[in-house]
Protein backbone atom coordinates (compact mmCIF):
# COMPACT_ATOMS: atom_id res chain seq x y z
CA UNK A 1 0.00 0.00 0.00
CA UNK A 2 1.93 3.56 -1.14
CA UNK A 3 2.24 5.34 2.06
CA UNK A 4 2.95 8.83 2.25
CA UNK A 5 6.74 8.58 1.16
CA UNK A 6 5.38 7.38 -2.26
CA UNK A 7 2.73 9.91 -2.80
CA UNK A 8 5.05 12.93 -2.07
CA UNK A 9 7.30 11.19 -4.36
CA UNK A 10 3.94 10.70 -6.77
CA UNK A 11 3.43 14.05 -6.25
CA UNK A 12 6.95 15.75 -7.36
CA UNK A 13 7.44 13.06 -10.57
CA UNK A 14 3.39 14.33 -11.60
CA UNK A 15 4.21 17.69 -10.66
CA UNK A 16 7.37 17.69 -13.09
CA UNK A 17 5.81 16.35 -15.96
CA UNK A 18 3.13 18.77 -15.62
CA UNK A 19 3.88 21.78 -14.68
CA UNK A 20 4.70 24.89 -16.99
CA UNK A 21 3.59 22.30 -19.95
CA UNK A 22 0.75 22.61 -22.01
CA UNK A 23 -1.90 19.71 -21.72
CA UNK A 24 -2.38 18.14 -24.93
CA UNK A 25 -4.98 15.59 -23.80
CA UNK A 26 -7.02 14.25 -20.82
CA UNK A 27 -8.64 11.24 -20.60
CA UNK A 28 -10.81 9.25 -18.38
CA UNK A 29 -11.07 6.09 -19.78
CA UNK A 30 -13.51 4.38 -17.23
CA UNK A 31 -17.30 4.25 -17.73
CA UNK A 32 -17.96 5.65 -14.11
CA UNK A 33 -16.55 8.96 -15.40
CA UNK A 34 -17.82 8.88 -18.70
CA UNK A 35 -20.71 11.67 -17.76
CA UNK A 36 -18.50 13.85 -15.23
CA UNK A 37 -17.13 15.64 -18.82
CA UNK A 38 -13.34 16.21 -16.99
CA UNK A 39 -11.60 16.55 -20.52
CA UNK A 40 -14.34 19.12 -21.50
CA UNK A 41 -14.03 21.07 -18.07
CA UNK A 42 -10.07 21.07 -17.81
CA UNK A 43 -9.60 21.85 -21.53
CA UNK A 44 -6.95 24.61 -21.67
CA UNK A 45 -6.23 24.96 -18.34
CA UNK A 46 -2.38 24.58 -17.10
CA UNK A 47 -1.64 22.83 -13.86
CA UNK A 48 -0.37 25.29 -11.50
CA UNK A 49 0.76 22.98 -8.75
CA UNK A 50 0.49 19.07 -7.84
CA UNK A 51 1.08 18.67 -4.03
CA UNK A 52 0.20 16.30 -1.38
CA UNK A 53 -1.25 15.79 2.22
CA UNK A 54 -0.42 12.29 3.93
CA UNK A 55 -1.70 9.64 0.94
CA UNK A 56 -3.54 12.34 -0.90
CA UNK A 57 -2.84 13.82 -3.69
CA UNK A 58 -3.91 17.04 -5.39
CA UNK A 59 -3.27 18.29 -9.04
CA UNK A 60 -4.33 22.11 -9.31
CA UNK A 61 -5.36 23.75 -12.39
CA UNK A 62 -5.89 26.99 -13.50
CA UNK A 63 -9.66 28.23 -12.88
CA UNK A 64 -9.83 27.05 -9.17
CA UNK A 65 -10.44 23.47 -10.19
CA UNK A 66 -8.46 20.42 -8.19
CA UNK A 67 -8.01 16.67 -9.32
CA UNK A 68 -8.07 14.86 -5.61
CA UNK A 69 -6.62 11.32 -5.48
CA UNK A 70 -5.67 8.71 -3.16
CA UNK A 71 -4.76 4.93 -3.89
CA UNK A 72 -5.92 3.02 -1.18
CA UNK A 73 -4.39 -0.46 -1.19
CA UNK A 74 -3.56 -0.93 -4.63
CA UNK A 75 -3.56 2.30 -7.10
CA UNK A 76 -0.35 3.89 -8.67
CA UNK A 77 1.02 7.05 -10.41
CA UNK A 78 2.77 6.11 -13.32
CA UNK A 79 4.69 9.31 -15.18
CA UNK A 80 5.80 7.73 -18.41
CA UNK A 81 7.75 9.41 -21.37
CA UNK A 82 5.33 9.05 -24.93
CA UNK A 83 6.01 5.92 -26.04
CA UNK A 84 6.68 4.14 -23.28
CA UNK A 85 5.36 1.23 -21.75
CA UNK A 86 2.97 1.13 -18.96
CA UNK A 87 3.88 -0.53 -15.94
CA UNK A 88 0.13 -1.79 -15.50
CA UNK A 89 -2.40 -2.69 -18.38
CA UNK A 90 -4.27 0.54 -20.00
CA UNK A 91 -7.52 -1.09 -18.89
CA UNK A 92 -6.59 -0.27 -15.39
CA UNK A 93 -6.15 3.42 -16.16
CA UNK A 94 -8.48 5.61 -15.03
CA UNK A 95 -6.73 8.88 -16.03
CA UNK A 96 -4.27 9.91 -18.34
CA UNK A 97 -3.06 13.43 -19.09
CA UNK A 98 -0.70 14.31 -21.85
CA UNK A 99 1.68 16.59 -22.54
CA UNK A 100 3.90 16.90 -25.40
CA UNK A 101 6.37 14.91 -23.95
CA UNK A 102 4.55 12.68 -21.16
CA UNK A 103 1.85 10.84 -19.94
CA UNK A 104 0.83 11.19 -16.54
CA UNK A 105 -1.67 7.62 -15.80
CA UNK A 106 -3.62 6.76 -12.60
CA UNK A 107 -4.38 3.44 -12.24
CA UNK A 108 -6.42 1.56 -10.27
CA UNK A 109 -7.62 4.73 -8.96
CA UNK A 110 -10.68 3.97 -5.73
CA UNK A 111 -10.80 7.94 -5.25
CA UNK A 112 -10.26 10.40 -8.25
CA UNK A 113 -12.39 13.47 -8.09
CA UNK A 114 -12.70 16.76 -9.58
CA UNK A 115 -13.61 19.53 -7.11
CA UNK A 116 -13.52 23.13 -6.97
CA UNK A 117 -10.77 24.94 -5.02
CA UNK A 118 -13.51 25.81 -2.42
CA UNK A 119 -15.11 22.55 -1.96
CA UNK A 120 -11.85 21.44 -1.82
CA UNK A 121 -10.68 23.66 1.29
CA UNK A 122 -14.39 22.91 2.88
CA UNK A 123 -14.58 18.86 2.42
CA UNK A 124 -15.09 17.21 5.46
CA UNK A 125 -12.87 14.23 4.93
CA UNK A 126 -9.82 16.48 3.99
CA UNK A 127 -10.07 19.13 6.68
CA UNK A 128 -10.15 16.22 9.12
CA UNK A 129 -6.72 15.25 8.36
CA UNK A 130 -4.02 15.02 10.77
CA UNK A 131 -1.03 17.17 10.39
CA UNK A 132 1.78 15.56 7.45
CA UNK A 133 4.72 14.36 8.45
CA UNK A 134 6.12 15.14 5.08
CA UNK A 135 5.13 18.99 5.25
CA UNK A 136 7.75 21.09 5.34
CA UNK A 137 6.14 22.61 8.37
CA UNK A 138 5.07 19.57 9.99
CA UNK A 139 3.29 20.59 13.19
CA UNK A 140 4.22 18.20 16.27
CA UNK A 141 2.22 20.05 18.74
CA UNK A 142 -0.65 19.92 16.27
CA UNK A 143 -0.45 15.60 16.67
CA UNK A 144 -0.43 15.63 19.96
CA UNK A 145 -3.25 17.58 20.10
CA UNK A 146 -5.18 15.34 17.79
CA UNK A 147 -3.26 12.15 19.64
CA UNK A 148 -4.96 13.20 23.08
CA UNK A 149 -8.11 13.67 21.52
CA UNK A 150 -8.26 10.12 20.33
CA UNK A 151 -9.73 7.49 22.26
CA UNK A 152 -6.61 6.67 24.82
CA UNK A 153 -7.84 3.30 25.03
CA UNK A 154 -6.89 2.34 21.48
CA UNK A 155 -3.15 1.07 21.26
CA UNK A 156 -0.18 3.12 19.71
CA UNK A 157 0.07 1.32 16.82
CA UNK A 158 -3.39 1.24 15.26
CA UNK A 159 -3.37 5.02 16.10
CA UNK A 160 -0.53 6.10 14.21
CA UNK A 161 -2.11 4.91 11.48
CA UNK A 162 -5.31 6.66 11.72
CA UNK A 163 -5.03 9.51 9.01
CA UNK A 164 -6.93 12.49 11.63
CA UNK A 165 -3.99 11.90 14.30
CA UNK A 166 -1.05 12.01 11.44
CA UNK A 167 -1.73 12.02 7.67
CA UNK A 168 0.98 9.40 5.96
CA UNK A 169 1.84 6.64 7.89
CA UNK A 170 0.46 2.88 6.65
CA UNK A 171 1.37 -0.17 7.96
CA UNK A 172 4.87 0.00 7.13
CA UNK A 173 5.75 2.89 8.67
CA UNK A 174 4.02 2.20 11.62
CA UNK A 175 5.45 -1.15 12.49
CA UNK A 176 9.02 0.73 11.74
CA UNK A 177 8.29 3.74 13.95
CA UNK A 178 7.82 1.81 17.22
CA UNK A 179 10.29 -0.64 16.43
CA UNK A 180 13.11 2.40 16.15
CA UNK A 181 11.30 4.07 19.34
CA UNK A 182 11.77 1.10 21.41
CA UNK A 183 7.81 1.11 21.91
CA UNK A 184 5.13 -1.48 22.08
CA UNK A 185 2.66 -1.15 19.79
CA UNK A 186 0.11 -2.53 21.45
CA UNK A 187 0.40 -0.07 24.60
CA UNK A 188 -2.25 1.84 24.91
CA UNK A 189 -2.61 5.53 24.49
CA UNK A 190 -2.78 6.89 28.23
CA UNK A 191 0.69 4.66 28.99
CA UNK A 192 2.42 6.72 26.21
CA UNK A 193 4.23 9.69 26.97
CA UNK A 194 4.31 12.79 24.62
CA UNK A 195 8.06 12.54 24.34
CA UNK A 196 7.27 8.46 23.47
CA UNK A 197 4.72 9.51 20.87
CA UNK A 198 7.42 12.37 19.43
CA UNK A 199 10.29 9.69 19.70
CA UNK A 200 8.40 7.49 17.05
CA UNK A 201 7.36 10.37 14.71
CA UNK A 202 10.95 11.93 14.50
CA UNK A 203 12.23 8.20 14.13
CA UNK A 204 10.49 8.19 10.63
CA UNK A 205 10.08 11.98 9.32
CA UNK A 206 14.04 11.78 8.37
CA UNK A 207 13.46 8.33 7.07
CA UNK A 208 10.48 8.78 5.29
CA UNK A 209 11.88 12.09 3.67
CA UNK A 210 14.76 10.43 2.46
CA UNK A 211 12.26 7.32 0.85
CA UNK A 212 10.38 10.14 -0.88
CA UNK A 213 13.33 11.14 -2.40
CA UNK A 214 14.35 7.74 -3.44
CA UNK A 215 11.05 7.06 -5.27
CA UNK A 216 8.79 6.34 -2.35
CA UNK A 217 9.29 2.21 -1.72
CA UNK A 218 10.35 1.37 1.94
CA UNK A 219 13.69 -0.77 1.70
CA UNK A 220 15.69 -2.47 4.36
CA UNK A 221 12.82 -2.70 6.94
CA UNK A 222 13.65 -3.96 10.37
CA UNK A 223 10.37 -5.71 11.61
CA UNK A 224 8.03 -5.00 8.83
CA UNK A 225 6.76 -8.52 7.25
CA UNK A 226 9.79 -10.20 8.92
CA UNK A 227 7.63 -12.56 11.01
CA UNK A 228 9.73 -15.22 12.79
CA UNK A 229 12.84 -13.59 11.94
CA UNK A 230 15.46 -12.52 13.87
CA UNK A 231 15.12 -9.22 15.14
CA UNK A 232 18.17 -7.04 14.10
CA UNK A 233 18.89 -5.68 17.33
CA UNK A 234 18.21 -8.51 20.18
CA UNK A 235 18.01 -11.67 17.59
CA UNK A 236 14.67 -12.35 19.33
CA UNK A 237 11.90 -13.57 16.62
CA UNK A 238 9.65 -10.46 15.22
CA UNK A 239 6.04 -11.21 15.87
CA UNK A 240 2.74 -10.08 13.73
CA UNK A 241 -1.01 -9.94 14.42
CA UNK A 242 -3.64 -7.95 13.15
CA UNK A 243 -4.66 -4.81 15.41
CA UNK A 244 -7.50 -2.63 15.37
CA UNK A 245 -10.95 -2.12 13.94
CA UNK A 246 -9.17 -2.85 10.37
CA UNK A 247 -7.08 -6.01 11.61
CA UNK A 248 -3.94 -4.43 10.29
CA UNK A 249 -1.41 -6.59 10.60
CA UNK A 250 1.87 -5.32 13.15
CA UNK A 251 5.56 -6.47 13.09
CA UNK A 252 7.28 -5.77 16.68
CA UNK A 253 10.01 -7.57 18.90
CA UNK A 254 8.68 -8.17 22.21
CA UNK A 255 12.17 -8.30 23.84
CA UNK A 256 13.32 -4.59 22.69
CA UNK A 257 10.05 -3.31 22.44
CA UNK A 258 8.73 -2.50 26.09
ZN1 LIG B 1 14.54 -7.13 19.59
Amino acid sequence: MPEGDAIHSAARRVGAALIGTKIVDIETPQPRHALDRWPERLEGRAVRAVDAHGKHLFIRFDGGLTLHSHLRMRGAWGVYERGRRWRRSPRRAWLVIRTAEHEVVQFDGPVLELMTDARARSDRRLAALGPDLLADDFDESRFLTRLREDDQTRGIGDALLDQRNLAGIGNAWKSEGCFLAGINPWRRLSEVSDEEALAIVRELRPRMLASAERGGRIVGTSVFERTGLPCPRCGARVRARGQGDDNRTTYWCARCQA
